[in-house]
């Protein structure tokens, strides 16, 4: 069966400047290009999931206004459900992104609608109770992002939280969360515990059952009270754009764990999915289909089989 993954989260445009140099204050600088993309880390996880083969629905806020527009369709596009995505009176997030010549960039973020997100319908949390898995990042208020995580507890879904942006987290959010997902800056926040992801890990699961520390190009990290640690590499491949690589292998994951696959073949899945999109320019635009991850998943292991390094 398909499964069906629930995303409460955000919703954003990203309005990105590309410039030599970033303006200091008080000065204006010329531009050489602009873009809007898509983004939000509740709509790329929602679109990862998608792509990936699952039922998705998206809940969350956009507001009556073009970015809104742009934001449903571009959900819809990636066969994501956005009956529940709110069309709200307030203008829709915003990314004010200034991308400078030597890759380094300054982010300025207005939630807008996103900070609505502070409850559920109670069409929300039918949808909630139905699904096999609940994705929650923090771009949206933590009231909304607890609501949802103790409502998925109360029907006995399994929650998995990416803990970005970096903030202390209420222990009572914590004890809703089956699966904390952070990057190794994020476990390193959370924990106190600088370079060095087990030692982070082993700390975090005094507070959840499962972890799983992303550390970029070097893979990831699953530890689970009780068992050995998992470490799984990334592919090695040419990265060309990283954004959005942590937000695909949340909703891969997600999708693989959903499906039954084991937590070392559900890690190998998603780094695959994420390899695939740090090839390709942009967040969501990068996402792979299932028949790609397939694919790659399928070559990564045969590469392993052979003693050739991945
Ligand atoms: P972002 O904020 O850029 O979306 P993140 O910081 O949340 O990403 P990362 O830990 O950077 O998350 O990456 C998530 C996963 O993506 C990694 O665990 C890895 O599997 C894959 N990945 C990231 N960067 C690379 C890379 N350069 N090469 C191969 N795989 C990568």
């Amino acid at each position: 069966p398909t499964p069906h993954i629930a995303v409460l989260g955000s919703a954003n445009m990203d309005l990105v400047a590309y410039v030599a140099e970033a303006p200091r204050r008080g000065e204006t600088v010329t531009g050489r290009e602009f873009r809007t993309v898509p983004g939000g880390k509740g709509a790329n996880q929602a679109i990862a999931a998608a792509r990936a083969g699952a039922t998705v629905s998206m809940i969350g806020a956009v507001g009556a206004d073009t970015f809104g527009a742009q934001l449903r369709s571009s959900l819809e596009h990636s066969g994501v459900d956005t009956d529940l995505l709110r069309r709200v009176d307030t203008p829709t997030g915003t990314a004010h992104i200034v991308v400078d010549d030597e890759g380094g960039n300054a982010i300025v973020v207005v939630p807008g609608a996103n900070g609505t997100v502070k409850g559920l319908t109670p069409g929300d949390e039918a949808v909630i109770a139905s699904a096999d898995a609940l994705l929650l990042q923090l771009e949206i208020p933590l009231k909304g992002v607890l609501t949802a995580a103790r409502a998925a507890r109360r029907h006995g879904v399994r929650t998995v939280l990416t803990p970005a942006p970096a903030q202390p987290l209420p222990a009572e959010l914590l004890a809703a969360t089956d699966l904390l997902l952070p990057n190794e800056h994020e476990a390193a926040a959370l924990t106190g515990i600088t370079d060095d992801p087990p030692a982070a890990a082993r700390t975090l699961l005094a507070q959840v059952p499962e972890v799983v520390i992303t550390l970029g190009s070097q893979g990831s990290l699953y530890a689970a009270r009780g068992a050995e640690p998992v470490t799984v590499p990334a592919s090695r491949v040419t990265a060309v754009d990283t954004t959005g690589a942590g937000d695909t292998f949340a909703g891969t994951l997600a999708v693989a764990l959903a499906e039954g696959k084991s937590v070392p073949d559900a890690l190998h899945w998603a780094s695959s999915a994420a390899a695939l999109s740090v090839q390709r320019p942009g967040a969501s635009a990068s996402m792979p289909c299932r028949k790609e991850i397939d694919a790659q998943a399928a070559e990564a292991a045969a590469r392993t089989t052979d003693g050739t390094p991945s």
